[in-house]
């Protein structure tokens, strides 16, 4: 059977609660391994635990979202939950596979002090990803010229996930070897395809971002793993390669990814 890898989603989210199992066993039925990425401890902890329950079918990242460094009412702030997570990763480095969801967004932050903080925890989960070479997953959300002038200086095997910078940020992060990754946005956006036709070959990989909701022909539904399927199939036709060549190059790119040195 073909295999493909969903190089991005949330299987540790609240929204799959209780149907861990089921999402598992689609996972297994139809060949797809899932890279699970974490959001903070909490989930890094379940993530975990859920991969190694699911061993054949799901590879664990943790790291801390930019999303939960300037969260307040929790009473802690950002540098005591950016020291217990180094330390979670420190002890468990052998289960973790990779490290992320870390990196940047402008979008949700106030000012230029919470954006200072999200460089701070993103700069140090890429010294720990650097430190143990493991790859990372990028959320870069109106940041991308930040992220990619930040992994300047770091020696790492990176994904921009759900890639959605311009042409011109696009060709910088191909050149400097970062894989992006396209979702099931894909399947109904002119956009996504144009950067899908500009994207360097060998650094196409494929996310469903679970359990994000997805319009148009997906009727707002959550992500599930048969929706890889759908993009893999948008990826061929807008290429204008075949399903199976396709699905090769994606299996080549993902293992590359996740395990070359
Ligand atoms: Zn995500």
């Amino acid at each position: 059977m073909r295999v493909l890898v969903d190089a991005h989603v949330h299987l540790t989210d609240g929204e799959y609660e209780g149907m861990e199992d089921i999402i598992a066993d689609m996972l297994r039925r139809m060949g797809i391994i899932a890279v699970s990425v974490s959001m903070d401890i909490e989930t890094g902890r379940k993530n975990l635990t859920l991969a190694e329950k699911h061993n054949d079918v799901i590879i664990p990242f943790v790291g801390l979202h930019p999303w939960c460094v300037n969260e307040k009412g929790d009473g802690s702030d950002y540098n005591e939950r950016l020291e217990n997570i180094c330390s979670f990763i420190h002890s468990n480095i052998e289960r973790i596979k990779g490290i992320g969801e870390i990196g940047l967004d402008r979008a949700i932050v106030k000012d230029e002090d919470e954006f200072k903080a999200q460089v701070k925890v993103f700069e140090k989960m890429l010294s720990i990803a650097e430190r143990y070479d493991k790859p990372v997953s990028i959320h870069s959300r109106r940041a991308v010229d930040d992220v990619i002038n930040i992994l300047g200086s770091y020696r790492l095997k990176v994904l921009l996930h759900w890639f959605s910078g311009s042409k011109k940020q696009l060709a910088m992060a191909n050149d400097k070897g970062y894989y992006v990754s396209y979702g099931p946005v894909l399947v109904y956006s002119k956009e996504k395809q144009v950067l899908l036709s500009n994207t360097t070959r060998d650094l196409i990989l494929i996310e469903t971002d679970g359990p994000v909701r997805y319009g148009s022909c997906f009727s707002n539904r959550m992500a599930v793993p048969s929706f890889l399927v759908s993009v893999a199939y948008a990826v061929a036709n807008t290429l204008g390669i075949d399903y199976n060549s396709t699905t090769s190059m994606l299996l080549e790119n993902s293992m590359r990814y996740l395990y070359d040195a």
